[in-house]
């Protein structure tokens, strides 16, 4: 409840940006207040557990580059580890990568081969789910590695977008959905 309250008191909407008619959500005035950055990172962590607080999933993904802040905090607080899912060609050894369709144009992820040991059970972490290509995207990289892609956890869902139409069967743990 907090977690939500500090989310919608904190983010900015920004106009026309990255372009005309897009309204970006932006959470660094979270990430600057102590309190709500804490309220946030322990509530996106919930979804790493289950009924009775034990954790049920063994790695923490997050996606470059506003998912890396918040997925490394919830790594440590669930005391697992983190992996980052980077664009292309940032990553320095063996990767198995995943194209997917932007609004305009085409993007590539990739992740290290090694990273996600096979059967290991995974939470993927954002800020924000838009269309809902990003997560799926990172889920193939998951499955590629082997690993159980559990569920994602984010703090905004952008639900007009129709994010859940793409991501079918997956279990997304939302704090606020515009
Ligand atoms: P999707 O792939 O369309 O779901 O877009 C999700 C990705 O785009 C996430 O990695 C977000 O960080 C980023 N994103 C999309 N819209 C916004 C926004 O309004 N604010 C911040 N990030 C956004």
């Amino acid at each position: 409840r907090t977690a939500q309250e500090a989310l919608s008191r904190l983010t900015v909407d920004v106009a026309d940006w990255p372009q005309e008619g897009v309204t970006f959500k932006d959470i660094t005035p979270v990430l600057a207040d102590h309190h709500a950055f804490s309220a946030i990172i322990t509530a996106l962590a919930a979804a790493g557990r289950d009924d009775h607080g034990n954790v049920v999933v063994d790695k923490v993904v997050g996606m470059e580059a506003r998912g890396f802040i918040l997925a490394a905090p919830v790594a440590l607080a669930l005391g697992i580890g983190f992996v980052p899912v980077r664009k292309h060609g940032k990553l320095p050894r063996a990767t198995h990568a995943v194209s997917y369709a932007l609004e305009y144009g085409e993007a590539t992820l990739e992740v290290h081969r090694d990273a996600i040991e096979p059967g290991e059970r995974v939470l993927m972490v954002d800020d924000v789910l838009a269309t809902g290509g990003t997560v799926v995207a990172t889920r193939q990289l998951i499955e590629a590695c082997g690993g159980v892609a559990v569920g994602a956890s984010v703090l905004m869902e952008l639900g007009f977008l129709d994010p859940r139409s793409v991501t079918g069967d997956l279990p997304i743990a939302t704090l606020l959905t515009i």
